[in-house]
């Protein structure tokens, strides 16, 4: 598992960091890295971790 920042929001604790798997065998879960309840697939968090990507794409762009 790795420990990231997102722009999700945990539902139970409401900060931002979780847990990822970095490995199949870990599974497709997203866990808040603070109170470890679940808070999406990373079929969810593919779609945040898009989003985040192409902003700072922009971002990058900008400042180029
Ligand atoms: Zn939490």
């Amino acid at each position: 598992m790795t420990k990231v920042t997102l722009d999700l929001t945990c539902s139970v604790c409401g900060q931002h960091q979780f847990h990822l798997p970095v490995k199949a065998q870990e599974g497709a879960n997203v866990c808040c890295a603070n109170c470890t309840a679940f808070k999406c697939k990373t079929w969810d968090l593919e779609k945040a971790l898009t989003a985040i990507q192409r902003r700072q794409a922009t971002l990058s762009s900008i400042a180029a």
